[in-house]
């Protein structure tokens, strides 16, 4: 068996080095216990945040001790009378490759429904959140103009579909030509723009979106939610869901302020946090379930083959390598 501990707290951007895999031995399962075979790894931006030794809303990792993230598992072993053999999972597990559990705050997968790494996607933690954002900030009107960053990756491409069912302009913010072209052709943006060749952002947006900015989903941050402010409606709603250009600042980036243009435009900004909303996700998933059955959505996934690349795919994301969710498949 191998498990993935936190080697070092990384100093910007992550390195494989900051990670090392660990023979270890299982154990044997008790009564009340399942032993969990881990078959889907999400790797996720907000892991990032996890590794440095400061307050949050969630713990930061140990030193030496294995990183976690949502797993979909199969359960190879079982003393416990809820769960079988070959029954499928989700959950915050540890990165091992097997892993004994009590079988507490798992949730049982059915296969029928849809592949199972799609759990960790649009029918998991970034299409909830893509769906509950939209919901409860986004109040999205027919023909106002969504401007979604991040726009395909897994949280945005799917942002910005929800975009298009609910009759907006969707404009689509991502880092290079094939992303800016993929998202218009496989998820109905309306437009895209490649923020990497792009020399004035502010501007593009303008053109993109000739009636203004309504909604902006910001997955990003920084300088792109800068430029985006510059192009808000009246009482355009700004949704906070992720800062990715600065995950991996050493410093408390400064920068133009937000306070002027939202005072001038009535607009609110407001902070998402998906794990402030677990009463909804059945309501999401539902949501989802039923447009990805219906195809009023559909999803990419990037997945990387293998436990011990665990590491290196957490890290491409911080390299845009991936379209839609990344995964690990072991
Ligand atoms: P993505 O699938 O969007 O992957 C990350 C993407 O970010 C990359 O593909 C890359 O695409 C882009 N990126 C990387 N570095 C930068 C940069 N410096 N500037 C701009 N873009 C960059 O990840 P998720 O969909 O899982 O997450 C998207 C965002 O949503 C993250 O910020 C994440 O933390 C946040 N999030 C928040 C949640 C909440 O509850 N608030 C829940 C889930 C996610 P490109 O090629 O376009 O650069």
């Amino acid at each position: 068996n191998q498990q993935i501990v936190l080697k070092n707290r990384p100093e910007g951007k992550p390195s494989e080095n900051d990670f090392e895999i660990q023979e270890i031995e299982t154990g044997e399962i008790k009564a009340g216990e399942i032993l969990l075979e881990s078959k889907y790894i999400s790797v996720d931006p907000y892991l990032r945040g996890r590794m440095r030794d400061e307050e949050s809303y969630i713990e930061p990792f140990k030193l030496g001790k294995p990183i976690e993230s949502m797993i979909v598992a199969e359960i190879v072993e079982s003393k416990n009378p809820n769960f079988s053999i070959g029954e499928h999972v989700i959950g915050m597990l540890d990165w091992k490759k097997q892993q004994i559990h009590t079988g507490e705050d798992l949730r049982k997968l059915d296969k029928s429904l849809a592949p199972l790494s799609a759990y960790l996607g649009v029918l998991g933690l970034t299409g909830v959140t893509a769906f509950l954002a939209l919901d409860k900030i986004g109040n999205l009107k027919s023909g106002e103009t969504l401007l979604v960053s991040g726009a395909a990756g897994a949280v945005g491409s799917i942002a910005g579909q929800i975009g298009k069912i609910k009759n907006c302009r969707v404009v689509g913010i991502a880092g290079s030509d094939e992303k800016t072209e993929h998202i218009k052709e496989k998820f109905g943006f309306d437009a895209g723009i490649n923020y990497k060749t792009t020399a004035n952002i502010t501007k593009a947006i303008e053109n993109a979106c000739p009636d203004g900015v309504d909604v902006y989903f910001d997955n990003v941050g920084g300088e792109i939610l800068n430029a985006a402010l510059q192009n808000i409606n009246k009482a355009a709603r700004i949704i906070c869901c992720g800062a990715i250009s600065i995950y991996n600042s050493t410093e408390v980036p400064t920068g133009p302020r937000p306070e002027g243009i939202l005072i001038k435009k009535s607009a609110v900004m407001q902070g998402f946090l998906v794990r402030d909303h677990i009463q909804d996700f059945q309501r999401a998933i539902e949501g989802l379930a039923g447009w990805l059955k219906s195809g009023k959505i559909t999803y990419d996934e990037t997945i990387i083959e293998g436990f011990e690349n665990t590491p290196k795919a957490f890290i491409q994301l911080f390299e845009g390598r991936n379209t839609g969710k990344m995964l690990v498949k072991i």
